[in-house]
């Protein structure tokens, strides 16, 4: 699929962010190719349409930028997974591990049901920890996750072994 080249291509790598030897990927310069970004949303789409899912659940920030678009073209509800102390509702939460310490996501009490089947969409995985934390909020108030999508993979992290038997399905693979 020629897309997922062109989609590869726009994405733009930035050494030392946020600190020394971190090689950043950027997806605005994705968001700036009108085809690319076009073509990001369609490959999840066509993925998704017919999978009887109700609800896309996208993580602070970038699954913000990609779950929205998806969401209402398989005609789901977007969910969002957020920092700490940004939702205004009754929310749950799940503490996850990051390098140095630990963090924390958010969702809503009430936006999703069991039973729902869900689509969980972020832009990048690296270590896993953070679609971890996901799928295990959506899993304890019933709903299934179908599988979790991400635009970019850093295989050699290995984050789709920490989800475990959860598929995993990605656009492009980061050295
Ligand atoms: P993980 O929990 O280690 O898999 O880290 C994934 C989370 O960190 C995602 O929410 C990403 O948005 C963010 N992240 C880590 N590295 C990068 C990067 O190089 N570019 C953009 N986001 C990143």
């Amino acid at each position: 699929d020629g897309r997922v080249a062109r989609i590869a291509s726009a994405i733009r790598v930035i050494p030392d962010f946020p600190k020394p030897g971190i090689m950043f990927q950027d997806i605005t310069t994705l968001l700036l190719d009108t085809k690319a970004f076009r073509d990001t949303i369609d490959l999840f789409v066509e993925r998704y349409k017919d999978k009887d899912i109700s609800v896309v659940a996208g993580i602070e920030a970038r699954g913000f930028i990609f779950g929205p678009p998806i969401a209402l073209a398989i005609g789901a509800k977007f969910v969002p997974m957020r920092k700490p102390n940004k939702l205004p509702g009754e929310v749950i939460s799940e503490e996850y591990s990051l390098e140095y310490g630990t963090d924390t996501m958010e969702m809503h009490v009430g936006a999703v049901q069991a039973g729902e089947r869900a689509l969980v969409i972020d832009d990048l995985i690296a270590t896993g920890g953070t679609l971890c934390a996901a799928l295990r909020l959506l899993e304890r108030v019933g709903v299934h996750v179908v599988e979790c999508a991400c635009v970019i993979e850093l295989p050699e992290l290995k984050g789709r072994d920490r989800l475990g038997d959860k598929p995993l399905f990605v656009l492009v693979n980061a050295a």
